[in-house]
């Protein structure tokens, strides 16, 4: 992968109509153009923003997002950028280093800047034959019946229509495109609020990625979240905070000034020198706590579906994955999506995400996290357990006890909960 991020040429005219129109180049809108390009379909990849652009995020490719950009055939490219054999936890004066599990997914992970990682991914969407639209915003449909007929978008040369087969809804976060579809996120169940920032380090070699379960802000008070320090391999670091909340218990924690104090609490263990830089924060939905995900011929991925992992914020593995599993589907010749994406979505993460989102609520009690975290960091086969479940290393085809009692766990819970996953 090159370290390249020249900034791209003036935006390619608006086609009228394609096959395919992806909305939003980050991971799961730029997996998805690749893949449904390479299955010979007519791509249009639309973005907002000209890239290279950043995207606030950890910029961690956890060994299922490795797993899954092998799948796509883009894990080559990651020769040269950090490979991280496991995380260094600490916390309530213990530590411990685990190796990821592997078995299942890759037994490696790594760090790219998202301003270099989401720009090479888009440009390898290109290469696969899909045409990239950038500076042009998703602002409304057009419909035909209970299909979109094309897509509104907003660009330099003023207001124009793509008309469109299928429309996948890659647009993250805030996905102001599934809010005009009807996507509606729910915060009663745990989402995460986070903040990240640059910093230039000596360790950024580190074969490991440092993570903090005891967060603490200036003051000393307990906060319910964690801390990240990711070595990117080039000099720097990214740091960053994360907190979960819910709409019982919203976050009361300061960002910025938490992250600051993050950091300088890191600072020798990762030979940092200077201030923290582009320091920026961002929401989280998380769980699949969305409904409204799908119609006719549109399907909602990525953060869009708030495929984010509920226990480490991880999201760049879901876009990926359900990129593919979406861009499957087409190749299935599916003709409404409404139930069928819902479904597949379901099938592949509720239990997971709905067991994991419950225990994130209950992280987000301050007296609960030292309760399980404490003796979880003087054990080293208890914390590999703890990761494993956290960074969803668990898969159907794994028999073992912990799998087996996690797949129940989650089946549980959704019994309780009072809106599943994608519902
Ligand atoms: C602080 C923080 C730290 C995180 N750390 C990690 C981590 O270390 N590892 C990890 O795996 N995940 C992490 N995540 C989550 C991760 O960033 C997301 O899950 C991931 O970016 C989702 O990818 P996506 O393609 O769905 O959306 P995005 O990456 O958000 O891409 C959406 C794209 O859509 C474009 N867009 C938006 N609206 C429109 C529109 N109307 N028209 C056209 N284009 C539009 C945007 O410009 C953008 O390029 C973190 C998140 C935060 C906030």
């Amino acid at each position: 992968m090159s370290n390249a991020t020249d900034a791209e040429p003036a935006p390619s005219p608006t086609p009228g109509r394609t096959d395919v129109l992806v909305v939003g180049a980050g991971p799961a809108g730029s997996a998805a153009a690749a893949y449904a390009a390479r299955a010979g379909r007519d791509v249009v990849l639309l973005d907002m923003a000209t890239f290279p652009r950043d995207k606030t995020c950890g910029d961690g490719l956890t060994p299922r997002a490795i797993t899954e950009l092998d799948a796509l055939g883009f894990a080559d490219r990651l020769a040269g950028r950090p490979r991280i054999i496991g995380l260094h936890l600490h916390g309530w004066g213990a530590d411990q280093r685990v190796t990821w599990p592997g078995e299942r997914f890759a037994d490696w992970g790594s760090a790219v800047a998202r301003m270099e990682f989401d720009d090479e991914l888009r440009r390898f969407a290109g290469e696969a034959g899909a045409q990239m639209v950038s500076g042009h915003k998703a602002v409304d449909v057009e419909w035909d019946g209970d299909r979109i007929g094309a897509v509104v978008v907003e660009g330099p040369e003023g207001r124009r229509t793509i008309g469109a087969q299928t429309v996948i809804v890659a647009d993250g976060v805030r996905s102001g495109l599934g809010k005009v579809l009807g996507r509606q996120w729910h915060r009663d169940t745990a989402y995460g609020t986070a903040g990240r920032a640059y910093v230039a380090s000596g360790r950024a070699d580190s074969e490991w990625m440092g993570s903090h379960l005891e967060l603490r802000d200036a003051a000393g008070t307990a906060l319910p979240g964690y801390g990240w320090v990711f070595p990117l391999g080039d000099g720097q670091l990214n740091v960053g905070v994360g907190a979960l909340a819910t709409a019982k218990r919203p976050a009361h924690v300061e960002l910025r000034p938490t992250l600051r104090h993050y950091a300088e609490m890191v600072r020798e263990e990762w030979q940092i020198t200077g201030e923290p830089q582009r320091v920026t924060s961002a929401l989280l939905p998380m769980g699949g706590a969305v409904s409204g995900v799908a119609g006719r011929n549109w399907m909602l991925i990525g953060d869009a579906a708030a495929c984010v992992n509920p226990l480490n914020g991880e999201g760049i593995d879901y876009g990926l994955e359900t990129a593919r599993l979406a861009v499957g589907l087409l190749g299935d010749g599916v003709d409404d999506f409404t139930e069928r994406w819902p479904d597949l979505l379901t099938e592949h993460y509720a239990t997971a995400f709905s067991a994991a989102r419950r225990l994130a609520a209950l992280f987000t009690v301050p007296q609960v996290v030292p309760l399980l975290g404490r003796p979880g960091l003087r054990s080293g086969r208890l914390m590999a357990t703890v990761v494993r479940v956290m960074a969803n290393l668990v898969t159907e085809e794994d028999k073992d006890v912990v799998a087996r009692a996690w797949r129940t766990a989650g089946r549980m819970s959704i019994r309780v909960d009072d809106r599943p996953p994608f519902r």
